[in-house]
């Protein structure tokens, strides 16, 4: 009997059979499930190094790491869980002779976007679609491992299909030529290579004897194509619920985990049924939500825990009011001694947490922002990046476009003919060179570099020294943009620099797995509110929860209307922010962000809640005031 598993996660833990499935609901234990099985392969002789976990985020590897060491110590030594790509990005680094990426540098989507657009406007043709739609395309196109043809059709594009073609192929040719990878690229290659070359085929698989899979929901068929190729004499074991797969719009594809046991004949397929995460209430609301999809999914979650609270619906005016009692909440939480740790805020997006940002900020509330925009996205941080990417590859013309611009009177053209040449050198001294002979302008650009080259090639200090040569200019350019927040930024950059050895690794590492610039500060301080996106919140949980917005025209988004998958997959993001909560489910939802829509209203997740469900509260606002909905 293994401590702390029922009868059913014991079983899957222990399966000793082939390949498998674990298809549960929210809460029932699936990765606490995996973990378990990681410290019993390893316990019953599977060395630590021979398995592979592969998780949604950088955080659960770590999380999953962190926990099976704590049980086995030295025993788990050498034991790795990462995402899909930073699982890739090692094979390609350590094997970049046989798979050909030897000095490849990773470009991130922005810098797909800026390739895609210089490709454009070489190709001369005004006619061409936006290069902002063809990237989405193209990414789609690779993700579900289809035709350029047929993602346009998927995507309902109304394109030439042969201009957007056109433009892909010269994209990828010049993506060769300066030895690139996008974010795609990484599954791509190794994938194809696998299928493609026994010899690489034999070479990796050989290290591998088990291969888990956690949030298996939400990868999509490239990444099958990869676990297909792993597997044999690898065994599978993966974990997901259909009821949460909310990453359809990159390409998530719910056969991986429907079409599992046709895919791998003779796979068992284990179900675990209780929930250990949320009070019997929590779960009756977000089983009622299922019950009323047109799909089965199946689930009817069951709380161990028993009978909790209910959960609460809090009606405002307005989006302010919903912001300022949030805040005012927790903060009376705190007072009352509960942990600010306990509470997470669950927004849709980065834009839709503004208004909760605020509010925290005024109120002095310490929180964690996951899922917001990148420290290492952000343009003051990527201006300063150019240069270490220099450092690391003279050849790289976007860094040098980015650079180069940041000087008087250097634009688009300029910029771009001399990087051109500079792909062209054999050395970064050959381009310091250069730009000495060059305008006053550029001949600063040279000294910059040279200033950042003495000293040698450890990450933290080359961007110490870059960041330092260059905060003159940068204020000048961000004068009237939060300068003084920004440079801030850099010290936080730089300690994250300092864990890495090469440019290449710490550059690699935060693309794949980027992190806001509060998560990043707040690493070592444990005590804050999370302000998460849905997205990011897979996995996780809190005792007490906060959904705002939750209005007609949000759940579903107004923007997933036009068809009945989005209006799904809506359904799906909702459950997975309902079921974060263990103890307290907090909704909350402000009469004038209302949508006046009348399909939004139709569509609206909570129009007909029963009676009793959920309890309702009026703000003193907001009485009086016109709702629609406050019939209830
Ligand atoms: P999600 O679908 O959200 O990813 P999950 O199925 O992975 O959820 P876990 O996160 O593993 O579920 O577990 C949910 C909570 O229940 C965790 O706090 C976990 O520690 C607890 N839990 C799971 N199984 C048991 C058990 N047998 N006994 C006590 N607690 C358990
Ligand atoms: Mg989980």
């Amino acid at each position: 009997m293994i401590d702390g598993l029922n009868p059913s996660q014991e079983r899957a833990a222990t399966h000793d059979g082939g390949h498998c499935l674990v298809l549960a609901g929210a809460g029932t234990g699936k990765t606490r499930t995996i973990i378990a099985r990681v410290a019993h392969l390893i316990s019953t002789g599977t060395p630590a190094p021979r398995i592979v976990v592969i998780t949604f985020t950088r955080r659960a590897a770590r999380e999953i790491v962190e926990r099976v060491q704590h049980q086995l110590g030295k025993m788990a030594e050498g034991l790795r869980a990462s995402t899909f790509h930073a699982f890739c990005m090692t094979l390609l680094r350590r094997y970049g002779d046989a798979f050909g990426t030897k000095n490849a540098t990773v470009i991130d989507p922005d810098d797909v976007n800026a390739l895609f657009k210089l490709v454009r406007a070489s190709l001369r043709d005004k006619s061409l679609p936006k290069a902002a739609e063809v990237v989405k395309v193209y990414s789609f196109a690779r993700n579900v491992s289809v035709s350029i043809a047929e993602a346009c059709a998927r995507q309902e594009l109304e394109v030439d299909v042969d201009a957007v073609i056109t433009l892909c192929k010269a994209y990828e040719q010049r993506k060769k030529e300066r030895g690139y990878l996008d974010y795609d690229d990484i599954l791509h290659i190794v994938a194809s290579a696998l299928e493609r070359d026994a010899k690489i085929r034999e070479l990796v698989k050989r290290q591998i004897d088990e291969l888990l899979v956690d949030e298996m929901q939400d990868s999509n068929p490239l990444q099958w194509r990869l676990l297909d190729q792993l597997r044999d004499p690898a065994r599978l074991f993966c974990v997901g619920d259909d009821a949460q797969s909310i990453y359809r719009f990159r390409g998530a594809d719910i056969r991986n985990i429907l079409d599992f046991t046709a895919r791998v004949p003779g796979a068992s397929v284990l179900k675990l049924q209780d929930n250990y995460r949320s009070t019997q209430e929590l779960l009756d609301l977000s089983n009622w939500l299922l019950d009323r999809s047109p799909i089965d999914y199946n689930k009817r979650l069951r709380a161990t825990r028993g009978q909790g609270c209910k959960p609460v619906l809090r009606e405002f005016w307005s989006d302010w009011d919903e912001a300022d009692w949030v805040a005012d909440d927790l903060q009376e939480r705190y007072r009352g001694g509960a942990a600010w740790h306990d509470h997470m805020v669950l927004v849709r997006s980065a834009f839709g947490g503004r208004g909760i940002e605020r509010a925290l900020l005024a109120k002095e509330i310490p929180y964690r922002f996951i899922g917001g925009v990148k420290l290492l996205e952000s343009a003051h941080v990527r201006d300063v990046l150019a240069v270490l990417r220099l450092v690391a590859n003279h050849r790289d013309d976007l860094a040098w476009m980015r650079l180069l611009q940041l000087y008087p009177k250097i634009g688009e053209v300029t910029a771009e003919r001399i990087a051109n040449t500079f792909v062209t050198m054999d050395k970064l001294e050959a381009c310091i060179a250069d730009l000495r002979k060059r305008a006053t302008a550029l001949a600063d650009a040279a000294k910059l570099l040279e200033a950042v080259r003495q000293g040698g090639d450890a990450p933290a200090t080359v961007f110490k020294k870059a960041a330092q040569a260059m905060a003159p200019m940068l204020e000048i350019r961000y004068r009237n943009d939060a300068w003084d927040q920004r440079k801030r930024d850099f010290a936080v950059v730089e300690k994250l620099a300092s864990k890495h050895d090469t440019i290449s690794g710490f550059i690699e590492e935060y693309l794949l797995e980027p992190m806001t610039l509060s998560e990043v500060a707040k690493l070592d301080e444990d005590d804050a509110v999370s302000l998460i996106t849905i997205h990011s919140s897979k996995g996780t949980e809190k005792p007490v929860c906060y959904m705002p917005g939750m209005n007609p025209g949000m759940y579903p988004h107004v923007r997933a209307l036009h068809s009945e998958d989005e209006i799904e997959e809506e359904r799906r993001v909702t459950y997975v922010a309902m079921t974060r909560a263990q103890d307290e489910l907090i909704l909350t939802r402000s009469v004038r962000a209302f949508s006046s829509e009348p399909e939004a209203e139709d569509a609206y997740f909570l129009s007909e809640l029963p009676d009793g469900l959920v309890e309702i509260v009026v703000d003193e606002n907001a009485r009086g005031r016109d709702f629609r909905y406050s019939a209830w």
